[in-house]
C-alpha cells in the first residue's frame, strides 16, 4: 500500500505546483511551504506530470468545444441570411409583377443587407478555417522542435 503524498495533500498544492513547474528548486519550494525536499521529490516524480497533462488535455478541449460552437453560430447566421435573401427576392418579384414600386425597393434593400450580412459570414467562416489550419500549423512545428530537441540530446 503506497503512502499518501503529503504534497498532494497539501493546503497549498496548487502554488508548490506552480513553483516546481516554474522551476524553484525543491530545497526553495520545501523551505517556504513547510514541505521535505524528498516528498517534493517524489511528488513531482509520480504525481505532477499526471497533472500537467491532464490539465492541457481539458484546455485543448474546452478550446474544440468554443471552436464548434463558434462554427455552428456562423451556420446558423449563414441560413438565415440565405432565408432573408431568398424572401426579399420573392417580396420583390411580386411587388413588381403588382407594379408597386415602394415595396419593390423596399424588397430589394433588404435582399442587399441580407446578401451583404451572408458575405460578412462567408469571410467569418473562411477566418476560422485559417485559424483552425493556422493551429493545427503551430503544433506541427512545436512537435518538430521537440523531436529535433530529442535528437540533440540523443547525440
Ligand atoms: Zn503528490
Amino acid at each position: 500500500m503506497a503512502r499518501p503524498c503529503s504534497v498532494c495533500r497539501h493546503p497549498r498544492r496548487a502554488e508548490i505546483d506552480q513553483a516546481l513547474v516554474a522551476g524553484a528548486s525543491f530545497r526553495d519550494v520545501a523551505g517556504r511551504f513547510g514541505t521535505s525536499k524528498s516528498a517534493l521529490e517524489r511528488h513531482r516524480r509520480e504525481h505532477l506530470s499526471t497533472a500537467i497533462a491532464r490539465a492541457h488535455e481539458e484546455q485543448a478541449a474546452t478550446e474544440a468545444t468554443h471552436g464548434e460552437a463558434l462554427d455552428a453560430l456562423v451556420s446558423e447566421q449563414a441560413a438565415r441570411a440565405d432565408r432573408l435573401f431568398v424572401e426579399a427576392e420573392r417580396i420583390m418579384r411580386a411587388a413588381r409583377r403588382r407594379k408597386d414600386p415602394d415595396t419593390a425597393l423596399a424588397a430589394i434593400r433588404a435582399a442587399a443587407i441580407a446578401l451583404r450580412e451572408g458575405t460578412r459570414n462567408q469571410a467569418l467562416r473562411a477566418t476560422l478555417a485559417n485559424a483552425g489550419e493556422a493551429k493545427a500549423r503551430e503544433e506541427r512545428l512545436i512537435a518538430l522542435e521537440e523531436e529535433l530537441r530529442s535528437l540533440h540530446h540523443a547525440v
